[in-house]
């Protein structure tokens, strides 16, 4: 790198530092141009793309027919409000409602959104339907859990920098540890409504919970008359190998949260699913989104979907996915305590002897591989889903020579 290219990165890292708020750690690199798996920096050098926006890339960048959809879209209606229909939401979320058997789609636009609207839901359920006194609804989450960044969201987090300096805090969530069905069960009161959870923690740094885990919890909702809700926002959609992460124990909740990847990497899009029971709650006035539904986002959604579809990528993921942690896994390194996922979600755990996961990241961003570290010890690879094996292989050389060095 000549000094006058150093430059040219150096000053969009300095026009960020003053004008952006502190709230994120990239890695130094700026990016220009994806394509597929691949992205370049200002400075020309090309990368392998190993993070995917958090999931939410799994077709890739600007996948051709996405892209397609969307500039169609651009050209046609961009938004109308839902004071208004349009032609583009029904046609979307009957697809989103015919891939995941439910009966029912609220649209929204960022992941958090579909969680708040999940939690709406699920509490006026629990009020009309169960007849839990009012004020009273319990929700239970998980400890280690990442559900988004709302003031309510972050309240029931047990990650103390995500709430400290943020309360005071919306009440009725209750703690337990992640994996944990008797647990579960026993947090359970004539209050609770329902039960939220990652079927695979993603930001808490790859945690697979214990097998058979989803499926005890599900017949333990099922047998307290407890809403089973599944945020599968970074699971979904084909990353682990399942079009959702729940198909892996044949579990179906009663409320699927969706994001990140149903906007193809293009615009937001999210949704939460439930069947009638549980969506009627809502009645004209209880809840919206100025953005939510509107004909660009939902012209993207489907695109995206029917590309997941179409393309077979969870089907790939799996294939892909197994293969790429058995090479992780055979990789002799001083510094590796575990290799854990599913699917092309995967987590390279680092020893605390061996310092934090930061400087692998880095080392692998010289030779050209975008990964990012999620909770200290953990190298996060989760990789466009459709990227051609061979690009698979010539990262594996290079994360095996940053692992052995
Ligand atoms: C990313 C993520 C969210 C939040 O999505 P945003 O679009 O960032 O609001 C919620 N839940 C899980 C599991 C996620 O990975």
């Amino acid at each position: 790198m000549t000094t006058q290219t150093m430059g040219r990165t150096q000053q969009f890292l300095e026009e960020v530092e003053r004008y952006s708020a502190h709230n994120y750690h990239p890695l130094p690199v700026v990016l220009v141009r994806g394509e597929g798996s691949w992205v370049w920096d200002v400075e020309g050098r090309r990368y392998l793309d190993c993070l995917s926006a958090y999931s939410a890339l799994n077709q890739g960048h600007r996948h051709p027919r996405i892209v397609h959809a969307a500039r169609d879209q651009l050209d046609r209606l961009t938004l109308t409000s839902r004071a208004f229909h349009n032609d583009r939401m029904g046609p979307f979320l009957r697809l989103l409602c015919e891939t995941t058997g439910f009966e029912k789609a609220l649209p929204m636009n960022t992941g958090a959104e579909a969680v708040e609207t999940a939690i709406k839901m699920v509490r006026k359920w629990g009020y009309q339907v169960k007849g839990v006194p009012d004020g009273k609804a319990e929700i239970i989450v998980c400890e280690n859990n990442f559900h988004g960044r709302t003031t309510t969201i972050v309240g029931f987090s047990s990650e103390a920098q995500y709430r400290e300096g943020f309360g005071p805090f919306t009440p009725g969530f209750v703690l337990i540890p992640y994996g944990d069905a008797e647990a579960l069960e026993a947090a359970i009161t004539e209050h609770t409504v329902g039960f939220l959870v990652e079927p695979l923690q993603g930001e808490g740094g790859v945690v697979v919970p214990p097998e058979g885990f989803l499926q005890r919890a599900r017949e333990i909702c099922t047998h307290h008359g407890v809403a089973f809700m599944a945020d599968e926002i970074q699971t979904g959609l084909g990353r682990t190998g399942r079009m959702f992460c729940c198909d892996w124990e044949d579990v179906r909740p009663d409320v699927l949260i969706v994001g990140k990847a149903l906007g193809g990497g293009v615009y937001p899009v999210s949704a939460a699913l439930a069947d009638a029971e549980y969506m009627d709650v809502f009645r004209p006035g209880d809840h919206g989104s100025t953005f939510g539904g509107n004909p660009l986002g939902a012209a993207v959604g489907e695109a995206s979907l029917q590309v997941i579809l179409d393309e077979g990528l969870a089907e790939r993921s799996a294939e892909l996915g197994a293969w790429f942690m058995d090479r992780l896994r055979a990789i002799d390194s001083p510094h590796v305590e575990e290799v854990r996922g599913r699917g092309l979600m995967i987590g390279v755990v680092v020893k605390e002897s061996s310092g934090t996961a930061r400087p692998f990241c880095e080392a692998l961003q010289e030779r050209g591989i975008l990964a990012k570290e999620t909770h200290h010890q953990v190298i996060r690879f989760a990789p466009p889903l459709n990227i051609a094996r061979e690009d698979l292989e010539w990262a594996l050389e290079h994360i095996e020579a940053v692992l052995t060095a």
